[in-house]
């Protein structure tokens, strides 16, 4: 788990999503709202460069839309940022709602991190089908649920509880949300439950190094250049 000490460098996809979460925070973004990448207009060079400065243990893809989104169209990119991590003895790491079939791609990986939502019954059950197919190729599966202003504790142990016992998932994150009050307030009253171990409540915050976007641009916060420029786009 990233943390405050020990964050990843985040290459922000844009690949699209077919989802329309409320809580996107992507949405709200002035650069990544409503845009897609191409990927023939990644400058390589200087995504190499930052790569190679960076401090942080891991390149992590997310979104701006979902990294796995259309992922049969995007193999090549995967590959060449895989080599290009590795050359800086980098490990790849990324975040999805979409669990692909490939096996060799999920190789790439040393770590993903899926959401799943407790309400999502499909999403959880298909979660179920395919950890055979995650625990065969070793990959660090921790599955997160954005806390919304509902969620019970009894939704929280439900849904460990689901995930530990049915589906063998070992890490179960549950994250703030970013923006709604009334979602922040019913964190602040879940957070402190003891829900056994590889279960963890993350505040709501920028978890990266530096976030490298679609247009090649660079920021050290996910909304630009400060905590304030994040607060500016709360809803
Ligand atoms: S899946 Fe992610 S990128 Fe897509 S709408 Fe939901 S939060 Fe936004």
């Amino acid at each position: 788990m990233y943390t405050a000490t020990n964050k990843g460098f985040s290459i922000i996809t844009s690949f699209g999503c077919g989802r329309n979460c409320k809580y996107c925070i992507s949405k709200l973004h002035p650069i990544l709202s409503a845009c897609i990448s191409q990927e023939d207009n990644i400058d390589w060079d200087r995504l190499e460069k930052c790569i190679s400065e960076t401090k942080a243990p891991e390149v992590n893809l997310s979104g701006g839309g979902d990294p796995f989104f259309e992922w049969e169209r995007h193999r090549n990119f995967y590959l060449r940022i895989y080599e290009v991590a590795r050359h800086y003895k980098k490990n790849l790491a990324v975040h999805s709602r979409i669990i692909p079939s490939d096996v060799e791609l999920l190789k790439l990986f040393s770590k993903f991190a899926i959401t799943v939502e407790y309400y999502d019954r499909n999403a959880l059950l298909h979660l179920k089908d395919n950890m055979p197919h995650l625990q065969g190729v070793e990959i660090n599966v921790r599955v997160v649920q954005v806390v919304n202003e509902m969620m019970t504790r009894e939704d929280c142990e439900n849904y460990v509880k689901f995930l530990k016992i049915e589906c063998g998932v070992p890490r179960v994150t549950f994250r703030e949300m970013f923006g709604s009050e009334p979602a922040q307030a019913n964190f602040a009253r879940l957070r402190n439950i003891d829900l056994g171990d590889g279960v963890l409540f993350l505040p709501d915050g920028d978890y990266h190094d530096y976030y490298f976007l679609h247009d090649n641009t660079l920021y050290p916060c996910f909304f630009g250049r400060n905590e304030e420029s994040r607060q500016a786009h709360c809803i």
